[in-house]
């Protein structure tokens, strides 16, 4: 799952770095890791996968037993035997939308997605080059 990996790194440090971002699906002013995993309206049917397959996944495996509403995102993504649904459910969020129709309701096709994706990208790469350059001049 070299991809996969790639991407919740990817993810990973975004939602780190940015808890403050307007969500870029739904508008929402603040795109926490809750929103985007929980409560995005546009991710509803990507979320109610992911939480079906973890619930059914820890229920199976040792350890606690993850439900939506007693998970937080912080333990979902430690927590090694939720690793494959986030990883799916980040690809069918974010970049890798390539198999299956889209779900109902969804009318922004995957091309203005994916550029959308390269621009928050381009952003990153900058703020975090100032963000370096801040840390530099501090010391
Ligand atoms: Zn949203």
């Amino acid at each position: 799952m070299k991809t996969g990996h790639r991407l919740t790194g990817k993810y990973l440090a975004w939602t780190t770095r940015r808890p403050d971002a307007t969500c870029w699906w739904c508008q929402y002013k603040i795109q926490t890791r809750e929103h985007l995993f929980k409560n995005c309206p546009q991710r509803k049917s990507q979320q109610k996968t992911l939480w079906a397959t973890v619930l059914e996944t820890t229920r199976k495996l040792p350890g606690p037993t993850r439900s939506r509403d007693r998970t937080n995102i912080a333990e979902l993504l430690a927590d090694q035997r939720c690793s494959q649904a986030v990883l799916t459910f980040l690809a069918t969020t974010d970049v890798g939308r390539t198999s299956g129709p889209p779900a109902a309701g969804e009318d922004e096709d995957a091309a203005s997605e994916a550029s959308e994706w390269e621009a928050r990208e381009q952003e990153e790469r900058a703020w975090a080059r100032r963000k370096e350059e801040e840390t530099l001049g501090m010391e």
